[in-house]
């Protein structure tokens, strides 16, 4: 929990109660932070307390760091909460998706070269073939280059998946 969902909660008098802390009608308790407090001086709000003989006073967290002599670290994850780990939980989350980001752009990008290479090829093949001599070594190559980038062609266009973005 983080510390806004911690103070929805519990009520200051719930964390009153888990110290076995009487508060009375009027909504005053025993002081637990002065001796000798007979006469409940301490005032419990719905999230606050304030001690109108000593003036302890502060929220849910101070409260539990008082009686336990706690850090407010300490008292935070006393009462269920997990600042670090959420923290920690929430950069790799964001830390995950910028690299999945960015290899998503690069495996794009590296996609759009190949196929600009490839229709790159293509073109200078359609240019280069009608001007060979048919059947000849250099004919046959160019064809067979031309098959070659086609099949490409229709490879990448289901692989890649970048014509229906
Ligand atoms: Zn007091």
């Amino acid at each position: 929990m983080t510390v806004e969902e911690i103070k929805q909660t519990y009520s200051m008098r719930d964390i009153l109660d888990r110290y076995g802390i009487h508060v009375n009608r009027s909504g005053f308790a025993s002081c637990p932070f002065h001796t000798g407090d007979r006469t409940p001086s301490l005032k419990v709000y719905k999230n606050d307390f304030y001690c109108f003989a000593c003036g302890a006073h502060g929220d849910i967290f101070t409260f539990v760091q008082k009686m336990d002599n706690l850090t407010f670290r300490e008292a935070f994850q006393l009462l269920g909460g997990n600042y670090e780990k959420s923290t920690v939980a929430a950069r790799m989350k964001i830390y995950h998706a910028q690299k999945a980001r960015e290899m998503e752009a690069k495996r794009r990008a590296a996609a759009w070269k190949k196929v600009k290479d490839n229709l790159g090829a293509i073109g200078r093949l359609r240019e280069e073939i009608p001007k060979l001599e048919p059947f000849s070594d250099e004919w046959c190559e160019a064809q067979n280059e031309m098959l070659q980038q086609l099949a490409l062609f229709d490879y990448m266009q289901e692989e890649d998946g970048l014509w229906s973005h």
